[in-house]
């Protein structure tokens, strides 16, 4: 790779799955800091921003972020504390049924998360059956290691892989949930997966789908964080170079960031069949042209105008008198804040229930974040639900809207609730 350096980030000039320098450019978010970098109220003056910018590769169909932001730059102030959320813990206990229904492994087996965060995969498995292992680089893991899990601090890799192998045995299941798409040195990662699993083990991979991306919108999935925009064709093209062979895909809608892809792999020669879903799947992005700019070009011009529209609908409900929130303070959140300009100006507080979020400002945007008790006493008239995939959920049960509150959904197209 021919890569520059500059001011923290690594220039791509090469795709990460083929190589190839086919790369085109298709949509610029501006330059952002990290999305999960919430700030002390005394930080703002030494907030860094990089450039967020998408590009496709022409040749095997990836979409990759073109600016790489180093990795000490993005896990400084990692507050992301998954089990925070009950739909997630719900959804991954329901992960963790299915594939231990599906393979059937024997008790004793080794069950491996990647990314484990504060243990929220790993205690969905049943107590003292299997040896259960959680890797994970950020302070996050310290949580699950707390909970009483082995958790190795590290980014996984094929090195990283072949030491596990040899240190715990092979792997039956290795999940990776939001994971995947983090990766910059994709080929490595997937190796270490291809070093690690048993004959007849399972690597189970949860990441946002492109083509759900594309489809309904959802342009605040792009954030530093997430290097690539995963669909099946390059991560075929991905496996079969490395011995690996997806033989299952199912669409969730319920993932960390919205609607995603469950995509199972396992090693090229083993008994696992290759069902339709996959050969399906493969027609369809072929189909629509996943190597091809053009729906792409489309997809951006649709970002364009839903910012047109959510900044005007913003705008009139303030001259009616309004009084605006933002409700929940996940990482995409601040794609969407900062993309459109929003400022403490504009929305007055986000609430969340994260305890190490209250009290911080939403990076770059500087609105002050603060607990759901708080924004409910705050008078806040409309919120702007920035964790618009669990909608449904927080009609129901949010008591913000009990009370009588509204939220404006923004994705895919914005709209006000009830
Ligand atoms: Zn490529």
């Amino acid at each position: 790779m021919t890569d520059t350096k500059e001011f923290g980030t690594r220039h791509l000039t090469s795709c990460r799955i083929c190589g190839g320098n086919d790369l085109v450019e298709y949509l610029d978010l501006g330059n952002q800091p990290p999305a999960n970098s919430f700030l002390a109220p005394d930080k703002t003056e030494t907030e860094k921003f990089f450039p967020l910018k998408v590009a496709l590769c022409r040749t095997c169909g990836l979409s990759q972020l073109l600016d790489v932001v180093a990795g000490e730059d993005i896990f400084d102030d990692y507050l992301y504390l998954a089990s925070t959320s009950q739909a997630l813990c719900d959804h991954y206990a329901a992960l963790v049924a299915d594939a231990l229904q599906r393979f059937g492994y024997e008790d004793g087996a080794l069950m491996a998360d990647i990314g484990c965060n504060d243990g929220i995969m790993l205690k969905r498995y049943p107590e003292d059956r299997f040896r259960l292992l959680g890797i994970d680089p950020s302070s996050a893991g310290e949580y699950a290691r707390q909970a009483g899990f082995e958790v190795i601090d590290g980014f996984f890799d094929e090195a990283l892989g072949k030491q596990l192998a040899a240190s715990h045995g092979p792997a039956s299941i290795i999940t990776a949930t939001n994971v995947f798409a983090h990766v910059d040195d994709i080929r490595s990662f997937t190796a270490g997966i291809r070093a690690w699993l048993s004959s007849d083990g399972v690597y189970i991979a949860e990441f946002p789908y492109l083509g759900d991306m594309l489809d309904r919108c959802y342009f605040d999935t792009i954030y530093h964080e997430h290097l690539s925009y995963l669909a099946l064709t390059p991560l075929t093209r991905l496996f079969a170079d490395l011995g690996l062979r997806a033989f299952r895909v199912e669409r969730t809608e319920v993932g960390a960031s919205g609607p995603a892809l469950r995509l199972f792999t396992c090693l090229k020669d083993s008994t696992h069949q290759t069902d339709d879903t996959i050969t399906e799947m493969l027609a369809d992005e072929k189909s629509w042209g996943v190597a091809e700019p053009d729906r792409y070009q489309e997809f951006a011009a649709r970002v364009v105008a839903v910012k047109d529209a959510l900044l005007s609908q913003i705008a009139s409900l303030r001259q009616e008198g309004h009084r605006i929130g933002a409700y929940c303070a996940p990482a995409k959140g601040n794609t969407l804040l900062n993309y459109l300009g929003l400022t403490a100006d504009d929305i007055e507080a986000v609430s969340d229930n994260n305890e190490l979020k209250i009290g911080t400002l939403t990076p770059g945007s500087h609105i002050p974040v603060i607990s759901e008790g708080d924004f409910q006493n705050a008078g806040v008239s409309h919120a702007l639900l920035l964790a618009w995939n669990y909608a449904e959920y927080f009609m129901e049960n949010s008591e913000y809207i009990k009370a009588g509150g509204k939220f404006i959904i923004p994705l895919p197209d914005p709209v006000i609730k009830p």
